[in-house]
């Protein structure tokens, strides 16, 4: 049955918002709905003198009750207008990355106008992560269209916790780590879902192992390319620590880079595991190869409170602290912790590296946390750099900064 257009009146401050491209509509902000709508539904909103505003995915049971995928003139969603905005999100990342770097983020949800999904390469894998079950109904359009624009071998959906009921309420085979597609020509599947075997790729000429089927987030923290290619430039001669290491990133990075030992901070046995294939993947590399590479595993906080061991560089970048807005104050208290313990594990002439990727807690109030820990430390230090997104991960509205990163060099 062909339903009429779901059609959406909203507020007045809403439609400020929608003016000025914020790609979400909350249930809170609609007035009138023309009829109930299913979710991944086109929803049409339109201002009070009846002028097309907006149009985007509805989902009827979020508090984000539009995603807008597109806001401005109207036009027609078609797969012609699917193909093109595909395309889009892809020319953006065209010129960014040679054959040095396989992985890398295609798709950056909102900030590319798919808001809730994310698109990532590792190598001839492509791995889909959806945030939000709009996208369910749109599945099998979405990965014909992957296939027709993106040779791979292989793709993979991820779900986010909150949506992995309702797909499989859609369907009971629609599961977090389904094999979306496999490529006829790679007869023998490149990677195993059964048995969960990792895929290689390449970051900047070094090679890592992403758990596409079950790894945090879609395998491997992309968004931190640019920092590990900072901190490879500061480590030579350099004891690193690298705390909350996940599969040790940063370190290998930083072997390369010449450093004398790295020291991988992990509560996560598999994710030090990880770590240590990393690193054989890559003894290709003299330094990489004679670099000292330890793990501990353990609970941050309490390792640097307790550790006697001093370094010349020490990483943070913790996972986020604050997941509402009322954990803010919170975390910006432990930011300004942790980095009073990380500062203590500084030797003279250290540098300390720190991260937030707290979307709750702005840039200027992590930084300030980190230059108070530095302050109260007595020590003296200077700011080597700040950091915020890379380009394949842009932020294109307040709500979407997550990520940012001081360095300070501390001189006694
Ligand atoms: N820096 C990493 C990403 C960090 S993700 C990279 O660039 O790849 C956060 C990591 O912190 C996860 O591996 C998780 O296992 C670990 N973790 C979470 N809580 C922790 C804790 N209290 N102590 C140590 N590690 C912790």
């Amino acid at each position: 049955m062909i339903q009429n257009t779901l059609r959406l009146r909203i507020t007045k401050a809403a439609e400020t918002a929608v003016r000025s491209c914020h790609p979400w509509l909350f249930s809170d902000s609609v007035q009138e709905i023309n009829r109930a709508g299913q979710a991944g539904e086109l929803a049409v909103i339109y201002d009070r003198k009846d002028k097309f505003l907006a149009v985007g995915l509805f989902d009827p049971d979020s508090p984000i009750r539009v995603r807008i995928l597109h806001a401005g003139k109207p036009l027609t969603i078609d797969a012609a207008w699917w193909q093109a905005h595909l395309e889009q999100a892809l020319a953006r990342r065209r010129t960014l990355f040679d054959s040095q770097t396989t992985g890398y983020r295609l798709i950056h949800g909102e900030s590319d106008g798919w808001p809730g999904l994310v698109l990532d390469r590792y190598d001839a894998t492509l791995v889909l992560k959806l945030y939000t079950a709009a996208w369910l109904p749109r599945l099998d359009e979405i990965v014909a269209l992957l296939k027709a624009k993106l040779p791979c071998e292989q793709i993979v959906l991820r779900l986010s916790r909150n949506i992995q009921p309702a797909a499989e309420r859609r369907s009971p085979t629609r599961l977090d780590g389904e094999l979306l597609f496999l490529s006829p020509a790679g007869a023998e599947p490149r990677l195993d879902k059964e048995t969960g075997a990792p895929v290689i790729f390449s970051e900047s000429g070094l090679r890592f192992e992403a758990d596409v089927w079950r790894g945090q987030k879609t395998g491997f923290f992309l968004d931190q390319r640019e920092n590990r290619r900072l901190v490879e430039t500061l480590a030579r001669g350099r004891r690193v620590l690298n705390a909350f290491s996940f599969s040790g990133g940063f370190s290998v990075y930083a072997a390369r880079g010449w450093a004398v030992t790295v020291t991988d901070l992990d509560l996560s046995a598999h994710a030090l595991a990880s770590a240590k294939r990393n690193f054989a993947l890559n003894q290709d590399f003299s330094t990489v190869a004679t670099c000292r590479h330890e793990t501990v595993q353990a609970d941050a906080f309490a390792w640097l409170e307790k550790s006697p061991a001093k370094f010349d560089l020490v990483v943070l970048d913790p996972p986020t602290l604050a997941k509402r807005a009322t954990e803010r104050a919170g975390a910006i208290r432990a930011y300004e912790r942790l980095n009073t313990l990380g500062i203590h594990r500084l030797a003279r002439d250290g540098i300390l590296v720190a991260g937030s990727c707290s979307a709750q807690v702005s840039a200027a109030e992590f930084f300030d946390a980190v230059r108070r820990a530095a302050l109260k430390s007595g020590r003296k230090f200077s700011e080597l750099n700040t950091t915020r997104h890379p380009p394949d991960h842009p932020a294109g509205f307040k709500e979407a900064e997550y990520l940012k990163m001081i360095y300070l060099g501390f001189k006694t």
